[in-house]
């Protein structure tokens, strides 16, 4: 048997990359394989679930089986791969090998977990897959009090989700406003009174420092001398690209794996996309520059040699309390937030020193003006 192209995870950018293939070698021996049970879904439908009474089965889209018949490939699931070896070109999974022609490391990230004091730390969650989103909808019984660690997107797609849920959510996080690194003050009040009318209530200037059982409860002790009472803590502080597979086998690694333009690391034969990934300097945990790593990965893979290019990327922020659509600047780029309206209305503009924009914020009506603006946005990455 020729020797197979494998894809380790099965996340959007492992079976996305593995579409895109098949779209254009249907012959080549494809093996992907997941430490989790590789059932497709959309990663970010788990910060949407909880208010419209999703269950994490309701989530998925096809079984893993499923998966594998339509992408012709072998699925293996609840299969960690525990080491790389890629001289020999191949991979261990526990005490079995499993050689390849290519390999393509499509391993996501993981959430961070900030230091918590107390005895409570098993009522801390993180969600960032379906076992997760499993784990936290079994905790939750019934109306709950949830604090939720970080005022980040995340942290504030699940604040709203909750409580449309009909939970109490309260957000501790040390920034001075929500969303601190994609939006401007002006337009974080505005997004944080739209998810006050809907109950939640925020604590800035603060993390959570201690955690323990107060009857059928939790108490929370924030580091600014506040406690809260809670049923359980979410916690959304951060991800941060899986990189331990890669570096233990000395491949370069910086915020993520590091590649180039044609997704290659550092060694032959070993490519990789999606979270875990740092593309030509890009660490991008979003999903459309994966869909166009995975396009052009494939032909890569199927013989045609070609370079990625990220467009212009809006992110839809799902706060649908205040309708967001984000298009960070790039980090660093120097420039000046402009920020007009009122209300929950709200458009900023990050604008360089000659007055180009180098990116935008956009809510309520102002997320209308999204394609024109869009248009005079540099590319990412050209
Ligand atoms: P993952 O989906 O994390 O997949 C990683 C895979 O690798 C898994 O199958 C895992 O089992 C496997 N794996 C890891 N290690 C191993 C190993 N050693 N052996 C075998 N398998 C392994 N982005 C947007 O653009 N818009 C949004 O609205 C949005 N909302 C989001 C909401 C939430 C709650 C979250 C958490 C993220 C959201 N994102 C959003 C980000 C987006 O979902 C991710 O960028 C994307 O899903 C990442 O896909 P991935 O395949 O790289 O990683």
């Amino acid at each position: 048997m020729n020797e197979p192209l494998v894809i380790v995870g099965t996340g959007l950018a492992g079976y996305t990359l593995a579409r895109e293939f098949r779209k254009l070698d249907e012959t080549t021996p494809l093996i992907l394989i997941s430490a989790d049970d590789g059932e497709f879904y959309s990663k970010p439908v788990l910060s949407t679930g909880f208010g419209k009474g999703k269950d994490a089965d309701a989530l998925v889209t096809a079984s893993a089986e499923r998966m594998a018949g339509q992408l012709g490939a072998q699925v293996l699931v609840r299969r960690e791969v525990t080491r790389l070896e890629p001289q020999a070109r191949r991979i261990w999974l526990g005490d079995q090998a499993l050689d390849y022609r290519d390999l393509v490391l499509a391993l996501g990230a993981q959430p961070l977990a900030a230091p918590v004091g107390g005895e409570a730390g098993d009522a801390i969650f993180a969600v960032n897959d379906l076992d997760d989103y499993r784990r936290l909808q079994q905790a939750i019984r019934g109306p709950s009090r949830i604090l939720i660690m970080g005022a980040g997107l995340i942290g504030c797609e699940f604040a709203n989700d909750l409580a449309s849920a009909g939970h109490r959510v309260e957000v501790v996080s040390p920034s001075r406003h929500l969303m601190p690194g994609l939006l401007p003050e002006e337009v974080a009040g505005a997004v944080q009174g739209a998810l006050e009318d809907l109950g939640v209530r925020f604590h800035f200037g603060a993390v959570l420092e201690y955690l323990q059982r107060q009857g059928d409860g939790l108490q929370a002790r924030l580091s600014d001398g506040r406690s809260l009472a809670c049923d359980l803590v979410l916690s959304a502080v951060g991800l941060r690209p899986r990189t331990g597979l890669a570096q233990a086998a000395r491949l370069a690694v910086a915020r993520g794996i590091v590649v180039d333009r044609w997704l290659r690391a550092s060694q032959p034969n070993i490519h990789a996309l999606g979270d875990c990934a740092e593309v030509d300097g890009h660490s991008l945990l979003y999903v459309m520059p994966l869909m166009s790593a995975a396009r052009a990965l494939a032909r890569t893979l199927a013989g045609e040699p070609t370079a990625v290019s990220y467009g212009v990327m809006p992110v839809t922020v799902k706060t649908p309390a205040c309708s967001l659509i984000v298009a960070p600047p790039a980090s660093g780029a120097a420039g000046q937030w402009q920020v007009e309206g009122s209300g929950t209305d709200r458009r900023a503009l990050y604008l360089d020193g000659e007055g180009r924009l180098l990116g935008y914020a956009l809510a309520g009506q102002a997320t209308q003006e999204r394609q024109a603006l869009s248009r005079q946005l540099p590319p990412l990455m050209a």
